[in-house]
């Protein structure tokens, strides 16, 4: 109910237009220095370590027993207060309270258990999330402080309340229904035990997702053995070996890893009958319903439509992909059969290449660690007037010694907030790019504002004595994208936590971060930091040039294969009626309708999407915010990326209200218009077309 957690995951792709470039300067601000120099080791030899985020109970993992105990207290105080009699403030002000009190444990022991090197650290946190989801399940069904929520929801508050008051409260009320509290005593008890369920099973289909196959070596042709691992008799395929030069190594990888298991598909089809069920009995017709209540979407139907135009406008554009690939196959060899869903990667990969005329391994010259949080930090300063400060950190601040703070200081409003950045690869750390709330953001009692403070993770490698960290194109894509949602938490400025920054609606939180792709694919922008960390020298135009374009190779088929993926999730998670006779038949029947590849017999590419767990019904969030992020872009940002007024518009009227206004109203006027199917299949079809437009012009310089 009152917690949370905010994990991006989404693959990234990005577009743009536009061809101009700015002078760079030619020294390295302290920032870029600062990023290119190995970091400083920290030893707490002291006394006096001042605790983990500054927190000072946290000088030692017993800490997390002390900030328990305290939100246990403070919880206990914030109920009687909210079922008092009378009460001094609005029931919303009390919720929020009593969620940033659960919160900042929450969020905080979460991150700790995820990325502390030191187990003793791990383990108290492991306890304290375990410790706050034990008085979040008895908060869920404490009956009272629902009715005394549900009573201001319906009849309004004792005191004045504004819109965002009024929503706020009704998110708070939503949350709490989740649990079926509202449900009599025998159906609330078959929610928790679904939610339960569904948990369980997740968590298994997850890991069955990635468990490699294992077959006997005779089942591979002797001329592919060599592609895969050995292990005695037996061979271990663990990916699709998506772009290998070998055709017949692909689609063996293909055909072998995506075999059918009935293991997986019994998790699957449980989990979906579970899903069902839970969104039924809260009343909702199906669960992607449920899903999408809140969403900028709203509802599955909008979503729906939006996928069936967009198939519409994709597919002949697709196919001249398709035709594409299938001519470099044939040129290949002229033996080869027809292009086939394992081809595509490698195609894409092959054609990029020969754009962009270098391995990509030679632009991470231009792009050390250092170049690039100075270009994020030209944008900020360009866009906002903020600027990025690394800034020293006290001994037992951190939770290793390679971290970086960075506060996030405006030129007339002071510190916004800080963002830690742990973007280094070490032993134990998850193995993805991601954005954690550390504490949201919101307005105290005493008038002064919360700030906000999150981690951005990374897994960069270490910087060597030798030079700083290069990062690869796509690197630099990852860090703008997460910098987007650090940046979406710095500068919401929302009267409540639970509402601020990222905690908002999937189709809406990877809108910002989407849009900093934008920046980070404009030769514009990547002219104003992409140097050479030995010479200095900036990145050669043509090379810029390339590089951004290479960017928009294939977007028809690349997107055709996520609204595929996206029309699947919402079927599964749609009418059971409207669904084939098992999960397989289903992806048939859709991989027929809205791919242009057809479906390969004697596979089950779903039982591989661990996206359908932690996305339920929400996989099409990331084409929605493309849609959104495409249109902001060519509206404010296209013809100046550096434009202060429209950063300084961009931030009052779309960033600073985080999840307080409905999103799809803070989207429809901000764009001035509204937020239809038709508008945001438009935008990403004109988009596929100015990309398609740009390629072609490269190719014919060529
Ligand atoms: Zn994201």
């Amino acid at each position: 109910m009152l917690g949370k957690l905010s994990r991006n995951l989404w693959a990234r792709r990005c577009g743009t237009l536009g061809l101009r470039s700015c002078p760079s300067v030619s020294t390295w601000s302290p920032l870029a220095t600062a990023f290119n120099t190995k970091p400083h080791t920290r030893l707490n030899i002291t006394k006096n370590d001042t605790g983990l985020f500054g927190i000072s109970a946290l000088t030692n993992p017993e800490g997390f027993y002390l900030l328990k105990e305290n939100a246990i207290h403070r919880t206990d105080e914030l109920i009687e207060e909210a079922t008092r009699e009378k009460r001094s403030r609005k029931m919303v002000e009390i919720f929020d309270e009593l969620s940033d009190t659960l919160c900042k444990v929450a969020d905080l022991a979460e991150f700790v258990r995820l990325s502390h090197p030191h187990v003793k650290f791990l383990h108290a946190a492991e306890d304290a999330c375990i410790s706050i989801s034990g008085i979040v399940e008895k908060l869920n069904t404490d009956r009272e402080l629902y009715r005394v929520l549900k009573a201001v929801v319906d009849s309004g508050d004792a005191f004045p309340t504004n819109p965002v008051d009024d929503h706020v409260a009704e998110l708070f009320l939503f949350d709490f229904e989740q649990s079926g509290i509202h449900l009599e005593e025998k159906l609330r008890r078959r929610v928790v035990h679904l939610n339960e369920c569904i948990l369980q099973l997740g968590q298994r289909f997850m890991a069955g997702a990635i468990t490699p196959r294992v077959v006997d070596k005779e089942v591979l042709p002797e001329n592919i053995r060599h592609f895969f691992t050995r292990k005695g008799d037996k061979i271990e395929v663990a990916s699709l070996f998506a772009e290998s030069t070998n055709a017949k190594a692909r689609e063996a990888a293909f055909r072998l890893f995506l075999y059918p298991d009935q293991r997986q598909d019994q998790l699957l089809t449980d989990i979906l009958a579970a899903r069902h069920e839970l969104a039924t009995i809260c009343g909702f017709p199906t669960y992607a319903h449920r899903a999408l209540k809140s969403s900028t979407v709203e509802k599955p139907d909008t979503v729906r439509e939006f996928l069936e135009i967009l198939t519409e406008g994709l597919r002949p554009r697709a196919e001249e992909d398709f035709r594409q690939m299938a001519q470099m196959k044939r040129q290949e060899n002229q033996m080869s059969t027809e292009l086939a869903a394992w081809d595509t990667p490698y195609y894409t990969a092959k054609l990029k290449k020969e754009l962009l005329q270098v391995n990509a391994k030679e632009f991470a010259p231009y792009f050390s660690l250092g170049a690039c949080m100075e270009g994020l930090n030209t944008v900020t300063t360009s866009l906002y007037g903020i600027h990025l400060e690394n800034t020293e950190m006290q001994p037992g601040e951190a939770w290793n010694t390679d971290i970086y703070k960075l506060a996030v200081v405006h030129e007339s409003e002071g510190t916004l907030g800080y963002i830690y950045c742990d973007f280094f690869e070490r032993h134990g750390k998850p193995n993805q790019d991601c954005h954690f709330t550390i504490q949201g953001g919101k307005r105290l009692p005493d008038g002064t504002y919360q700030p906000p403070i999150v981690v951005i993770m990374l897994n960069l490698q270490q910087p060597r004595w030798s030079g700083p960290t290069l990062l690869t194109p796509s690197m630099v894509d990852n860090l703008f994208h997460e910098m987007g949602h650090a940046m979406h938490s710095m500068l919401a400025r929302t009267e409540y936590q639970h509402v601020t920054g990222t905690r908002c609606s999937t189709d809406f939180a990877e809108i910002p971060s989407v849009l900093m792709e934008y920046f980070a694919a404009d030769p514009r922008v990547l002219a104003t930091f992409a140097r050479h960390y030995q010479t200095h020298e900036p990145m050669p135009q043509d090379m810029l040039n390339r590089l951004c374009a290479s960017k928009f190779l294939f977007t028809a088929s690349e997107t055709q294969l996520q609204v595929f993926y996206s029309a699947l999730d919402q079927a599964y998670h749609g009418d059971p009626a409207e669904q084939g006779t098992s999960t397989t038949d289903t992806l048939r029947q859709l991989q027929e309708r809205y791919y242009g590849l057809p479906y390969v017999n004697a596979t089950a590419w779903q039982l591989r999407f661990s996206h359908l767990i932690g996305y339920g019904a929400k996989y099409y969030s990331y084409l929605v915010s493309r849609a959104v992020a495409s249109s902001i872009w060519h509206t404010f940002f296209a013809k100046d990326p550096l434009s202060r007024a429209q950063g300084e518009r961009y931030r009052r009227e779309f960033l600073s209200f985080g999840g307080g206004v409905p999103s799809g109203k803070l989207v429809g006027d901000f764009l001035q218009c509204g937020v239809t199917p038709q508008i945001l299949a438009k935008n990403l079809i004109e988009e596929v077309d100015a990309n398609s437009e740009t390629i072609r012009h490269l190719t014919e310089r060529k």
